[in-house]
């Protein structure tokens, strides 16, 4: 019978961060939360993410004893600036499509438990970070990220990963707590530009620009175009501007040579022109929460950025892109980014597209225009 100790040792080898233990009793206070909020977490319920069920770890593992939480720490090596700027960084060097890093350490552990007969699930809806907050790995910011204990300077940039076993042991000292300093006057919530924080660890998930991002319906609202800012995939503004992860981030870092292989493929203007095998091939295998269907949403969203940045580098880009897309909500958002840049190149292609367009397109270059000419 494999002991504790053991268990520890593999996940020490295999260079994970940290590993915690709990018990598999129901997250019962998560799915009371769940239920009360269903307004603000149906959706996930809706693209079927199970939330619900996987607040029960019997119901991934009929047979469920304990929970191993393994900690990786994704931030140990420095990712390039400009994809800093429009990703967030746990999808930087996200594995879970093509298992070729974190997944091959994960397939590893388990198959440690299971050549010394120990079962083991790791389902995608068990409440990760409030496991690892169960094993006393760590403790929630007001950003509703979990944060550390031992292990990244006591940063967010960890990934829990839990794993349900059929298998008892001790578990570890919970802390479920918000471990933020008294002297924080909740940097996070005044940073973030959407207001989905709302204090106290309580988020609008449908606010937060990582939704928006990826899940966002239709075009994006005009009042939210500016606050989204530069994130094109997920959003890390809250846990950069918290104190206590400026430990970790001040840190010298060597370069993450994988994401620095793949950085000209997710340059904003190839994004803008891509096509289905590009996408297929280059981006997918990375970030994988929209398909090949949802090509105008990785274009609005970078023809949201490029407006955003006020650079007029992108509006060559952005004209060519609006004469050759027919989606409405991309050719909307590339008149609102050339009204944003708003040189006069960005005027003409505006004045000029006026003309053949109809409908909400021609509303949004018309107000493009009087934006545009309301800030000389
Ligand atoms: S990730 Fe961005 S949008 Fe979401 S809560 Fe944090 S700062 Fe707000
Ligand atoms: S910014 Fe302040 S309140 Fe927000 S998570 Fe960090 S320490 Fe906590």
């Amino acid at each position: 019978m494999l002991t504790k100790q053991n268990i520890i040792a593999e996940a020490k080898r295999l260079k994970f961060a940290d590993i915690g233990f709990t018990d598999a009793q129901p997250f019962v206070s998560q799915k009371e939360y769940l239920l009360a909020h269903q307004e603000e977490y149906g959706w996930a319920e809706a693209v079927g993410l199970g939330l619900l069920a996987g607040t029960d770890p019997k119901n991934i593992l009929p047979n469920a004893k304990s929970i191993i939480v393994l900690l990786e720490s994704y931030f140990e090596e420095a990712f390039p600036l400009k994809m800093e700027r429009n990703f967030g960084r746990c999808y930087l060097d996200d594995d879970r499509v093509t298992k070729d890093g974190l997944s091959l350490k994960i397939k590893a552990f388990r198959k440690f438990l299971r050549e010394n007969g120990v079962d083991s699930k790791v389902p995608f809806n068990l409440p990760h970070r409030l496991s690892a907050a169960r094993a006393g790995l760590g403790t929630f910011g007001n950003n509703c990220v979990f944060y550390a204990r031992r292990v990244a300077r006591g940063s967010s940039f960890v990934f829990p990963i839990a794993i349900v076993i059929d298998a008892e042991y001790p578990r570890d000292e919970p802390d479920i707590a918000i471990g933020c300093p008294q002297w924080c006057r909740n940097a996070c919530v005044a940073a973030c530009p959407t207001r989905a924080l709302k204090g106290g660890g309580k988020i609008d998930p449908r606010r937060c620009i990582s939704f928006l991002t990826y899940y966002g319906e239709g075009l994006t609202p005009l009042e939210l175009r500016e606050p989204m800012g530069m994130y094109v995939y997920g959003c890390d503004r809250c846990q950069n501007v918290c104190p206590r992860n400026t430990p970790w981030m001040s840190g010298e870092k060597p370069q993450n040579p994988r994401v620095l292989a793949k950085a000209t493929d997710f340059d904003l203007s190839c994004l803008l022109h891509m096509d289905k095998p590009y996408f297929e091939k280059k981006i997918w295998p990375h970030m994988f929460y929209m398909s090949a269907d949802d090509l105008w949403r990785w274009k609005m969203n970078a023809a949201r950025a490029m407006g955003n940045s006020l650079n007029p580098v992108y509006v060559a880009d952005l004209i060519r892109t609006f004469k050759e897309n027919s989606d409405e909500r991309v050719k909307s958002m590339i008149a609102w980014a050339l009204g944003r840049i708003g040189n006069k190149e960005a005027m003409a292609g505006l004045e000029k597209f006026s003309q053949d367009s109809k409908g909400i397109v021609k509303e949004e270059i018309e107000q493009a225009i009087k934006s545009s000419a309301a800030k000389l």
